[in-house]
């Protein structure tokens, strides 16, 4: 029987440290490498030993807004290898090489029954940390995985594929979720409006699903990634009104389907102008509450749709895995900036400011692994 606090024997046999480094949120814009306890785990749990944790813009959020309460280990995108079970866990063992999802929802309540998983109580709480409130807790060395992680939201990674590329599993499923919401028809075509990792993963799965993908960025480095992976149709924003040169690809309609994955609100206005009568916006990005004027006959008389999505969908694991470790797409190219977790904290000033040619940032502790 483990119990928590008192290290089993497996990990006794991984000489597991007692303190570790962790890149800890104190306050608004203060990250802090500090040394903080390993987390003790109970029956049913895992330790995780940490090698890449991407980095994501809600962590970037949280820590430029304070919307949430200090001190907390952030990082979410996590994969790594078990480096202890806690009693009872079979389908785990030290060694294995495993992603984590950082929550996973009832499958029971209201929510979940209407398949809005992300608005189950359950789901909205966390189920990893490195210490402190329950976080995501990738931005440290080692993660405790709660037992209903374990069961449902832990997954093996095959051999031959990276932790690199198995961290993008959870902004997969992300991005999916948001696809489906669009419901694509084939032949549809859709301006895929920010070319950052996120968009770009959203422009390879709307053409996954039959449609012809319109992208546009500012920032020709990033049409130039857009470009290299196929997409040939592309929008300079700085240079073109991305509007106008939509409706000219369209025969004057304009894109069935537009996909907002910047944050700024005042593209909301151009991507609903961008889309044709009847159809569909999603917004991505827009995670601040606040304010913003739309024109309401574009919603009732011209019927365009403006929807939204956010975090994952338990629903769509399965085909989030498939898709990240069967390498439909190779996603480690879109990471730019690899930071060991000493860096982690410049790691998350960088992110928090990105460059023309910034495109995913990670913080791997187990860059120091041997
Ligand atoms: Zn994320
Ligand atoms: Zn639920």
């Amino acid at each position: 029987m483990a119990i928590a606090g008192q290290p089993t024997i497996e990990e006794r046999l991984h000489s597991i440290p007692s303190a570790m480094l962790a890149a800890v949120y104190r306050g608004v814009n203060d990250v802090r490498l500090e040394s903080v306890p390993v987390p003790a785990i109970g029956p049913g749990e895992l330790l995780l030993k940490v090698h890449t944790c991407g980095v994501c813009g809600t962590d970037l959020k949280k820590i430029a807004t304070g919307s949430h309460s200090a001190p907390r280990i952030f990082g979410h995108e996590t994969s790594g290898i078990v480096a202890a079970v806690g009693a009872g866990v079979r389908n785990f063992q030290p060694g294995d090489r495993v992603v984590v999802f950082h929550h996973i929802p009832c499958r029971t309540c209201y929510y979940c029954r209407h398949k809005t998983f992300a608005q189950c109580p359950t789901y909205k709480k966390v189920g990893c940390t490195a210490g402190f409130e329950p976080s995501g807790g990738g931005f440290a060395e080692y993660v405790r995985v709660m037992d209903w992680i374990v069961d449902q939201g832990t997954v093996k990674i095959p051999d031959g594929v990276s932790f690199e590329q198995a961290c993008f599993v959870e902004p997969v499923n992300t991005c999916l979720k948001g696809i489906e919401a669009l419901r694509l028809e084939p032949g549809e075509t859709v301006l895929s409006i920010g070319q950052g990792p996120i968009g770009i993963i959203l422009s390879v799965l709307a053409r996954r699903s039959g449609a012809t993908v319109i992208t546009s960025d500012l920032y020709p480095e990033r049409l130039r990634i857009s470009k290299s992976l196929g997409f040939e149709r592309t929008i300079d924003a700085s240079q073109q009104d991305a509007v106008r040169a939509v409706r000219e690809q369209t025969e004057g309609r304009g894109a069935d389907t537009v996909i907002l994955a910047v944050g700024s609100n005042a593209l909301i206005r151009p991507a609903m102008d961008a889309a044709r009568p009847g159809g569909r916006i999603l917004l991505f990005a827009q995670t601040q509450r606040g304010e913003v004027v739309v024109d309401p006959a574009a919603i009732c008389v011209d019927e365009k749709a403006l929807l939204g999505s956010y975090s994952a969908s338990v629903d769509l694991q399965e085909e989030s895995v498939r898709f990240v470790m069967n390498r439909e797409m190779d996603l480690e190219r879109l990471i730019s900036h690899r930071f060991p977790l000493q860096e982690g904290a410049r790691a998350l000033e960088l992110a928090a400011h990105p460059q023309p040619s910034s495109m995913k940032g990670v913080i791997q502790p187990g860059s120091a692994w041997a």
